[in-house]
This record gives structure tokens, C-alpha cells and sequence, in this order.
């Protein structure tokens, strides 16, 4: 089966589906965005996904062209058309076409494409190792909890992660552990789970709430509020959260070799608890 594409409200082939040079999401990045997994061929909390999508796009004036019950029928007809095992679905929406100015413009339609993607989970052997992280300062902008196209500092600290032969690169501003470049991050002390409060300087994870929920309900403490970094290197656990990683272990973060340098016990329970969750 192809990947799908779907421009406007149109399903197009991949190669037939085009935006103007003018757009917005282009010219400036000025556009937010949604990635959805598939379980079992049935989008994972798509409604919180779109509930996310709708707060990105009212925080920058964005216009909403559809409504979440319209989403809901656009991604179940993706996903009916791709037909793959488990599908990975992207949706974007940007400010439009328009003559370049950073100011909004007068008028200008918005542009919504959704792409369906085969989804390749993460390899067995990873989930059972763990992964290594590293550090880097977070020089991303002041309203990270905006899901927006702008990824630069994204992307940057990707490429260092990438380079450096590591899965994944975990930020940290002023001292302090913000997010991962893709997920949230996790850490246990003492068999609490402690991560960085919902704000401005992450991206509040829809796996990130179904992870804290169930711990919560596994009995475990649970404390939102900023982690250095020392209390990162000295953690018992560290984790990741997210759509594509789902439950992840880090067992080294830059030197630091965490815990006994494989998944912990209580990542162990939480990833399993996840995945009879989504199962
Ligand atoms: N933080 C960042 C910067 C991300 O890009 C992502 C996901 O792509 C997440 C956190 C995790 O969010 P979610 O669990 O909604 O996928």
C-alpha cells in the first residue's frame, strides 16, 4: 500500500500533493502540527491529540477549518485507505497562502494536510536494552506547550544526538531538564516519578498524561515539578515518554551510567502497564 497523502480535504497521491512557495507554514513556520499512532488500526487518544491541536492553533490565532468530529472522519478514512498494520498520521495546519509579511494577513484560508505513514516500532532489542541519551542546552523558544512547526532547536539537538550515536537528546535550561527533542522525560527517585511541570517550556505529551495517570494508579508518588540535572545523572530510573517511543529506558545519559545501566523496575511496570493499556 502507498503512504497517503490529503491536501485541503482531498486525498492525492503522495507525489501529486503540493503546497504553494507562499504558504506560511513554509515562509515562516507558522503553522501547528499533530503526530497520531495507530494500535490495532485505531488512532491512540485521538481525542486528546485534537483537543491539543485546537489549543495550538487558538494560541496563535489560527483558524480551525474543521471541526474535531470532521479530524476524526479525515483520519479514519486515512487510515481505512492506507490499510497499513499500524499507521503512523501526521496533520498540519498552517495560516495559508499569502504575499510575504510576517503580520498576519488580511484574509487567508488555512492549510490542513494529513499524511498516513506505515508505522515501524521501535526494535524489540531497544525496548529490552534501554537507550542512551545526551545533554544539550535547550535553546528553544519561550512557548514550547505550542506544538508548532517552527522544530529548529529541535531538529539541532537531533542532529547532535544523531552525530554522537545516541537515541535521543534530552534538554535542559537553566540548569534544569525540560523535555527530550521528541518525548517527555521521566526520571525516578526512590520510587517516585518526578518530571517537569506542564508550561511554557514543554510540550504537555498526550503519553506523557495516560503515563502519569497510570502511575497514579499503580499507587506510585508522583511529582511534577523541574529536575536538574544533577538529579537527572543520579537518578534510580530514567525515562522517556512519547508516541513513537512510547515507554522508552535511558540507562546512560552522557558519562553517567543510570541505576545499574539497564531498564529499571518500575519503567519496567510502567511500560507494561502501557502497553496492556493500548493494547
Ligand atoms: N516533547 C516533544 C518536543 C515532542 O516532539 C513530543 C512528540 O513528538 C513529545 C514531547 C511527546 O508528545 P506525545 O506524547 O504527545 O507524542
Amino acid at each position: 500500500m502507498p503512504d497517503i497523502a490529503w491536501v485541503n480535504g482531498r486525498f492525492v497521491s503522495l507525489t501529486e500533493a503540493v503546497v504553494s512557495i507562499e504558504d506560511r507554514g513554509f515562509q515562516f513556520g507558522d503553522g501547528v502540527y499533530e503526530v497520531v499512532r495507530t494500535y490495532k488500526g485505531r488512532p491512540f487518544e485521538l481525542e486528546a491529540h485534537l483537543a491539543r491541536l485546537e489549543r495550538s492553533a487558538r494560541a496563535l490565532e489560527l483558524s480551525q477549518p474543521y471541526s474535531r468530529a470532521q479530524w476524526t472522519q479525515h483520519v479514519g478514512e486515512g487510515i481505512a485507505r492506507a490499510a497499513f498494520q499500524e499507521s503512523k498520521i501526521y496533520i498540519q495546519l498552517t495560516r495559508g497562502v499569502a504575499p510575504r509579511d510576517h503580520a498576519y494577513p488580511e484574509a487567508a484560508t488555512p492549510t490542513a494536510v494529513m499524511t498516513v505513514r506505515e508505522l515501524h516500532p521501535l526494535a524489540f532489542s531497544a525496548r529490552a536494552a534501554g537507550v542512551e541519551a545526551m545533554t544539550v542546552e535547550d535553546i528553544r523558544w519561550g512557548r514550547c506547550d505550542i506544538k508548532s512547526v517552527n522544530l529548529l532547536g529541535n531538529v539541532l539537538a537531533r542532529q547532535q544526538a544523531k552525530e554522537a550515536g545516541k537515541f535521543e537528546t534530552i534538554l535542559v535550561k537553566d540548569g534544569f531538564v525540560t523535555e527530550g527533542a521528541v518525548s517527555n522525560v521521566m526520571i525516578v527517585r526512590a520510587g517516585t516519578v518526578f518530571t517537569a511541570p506542564e508550561g511554557p517550556r514543554i510540550l504537555s505529551g498526550v503519553t506523557r498524561a495516560v503515563v502519569l495517570d497510570l502511575a497514579r494508579k499503580e499507587g506510585l508518588p508522583v511529582e511534577e515539578r523541574a529536575v536538574s540535572s544533577e538529579e537527572l545523572y543520579r537518578a534510580d530510573e530514567v525515562f522517556l515518554t512519547g508516541t513513537t517511543v512510547e515507554v522508552l529506558a535511558v540507562v546512560r545519559v552522557d558519562s553517567r551510567v543510570i541505576g545499574n545501566g539497564r531498564p529499571g523496575p518500575i519503567t519496567q511496570r510502567l511500560a507494561a502497564r502501557f502497553l496492556s493499556r493500548v493494547g
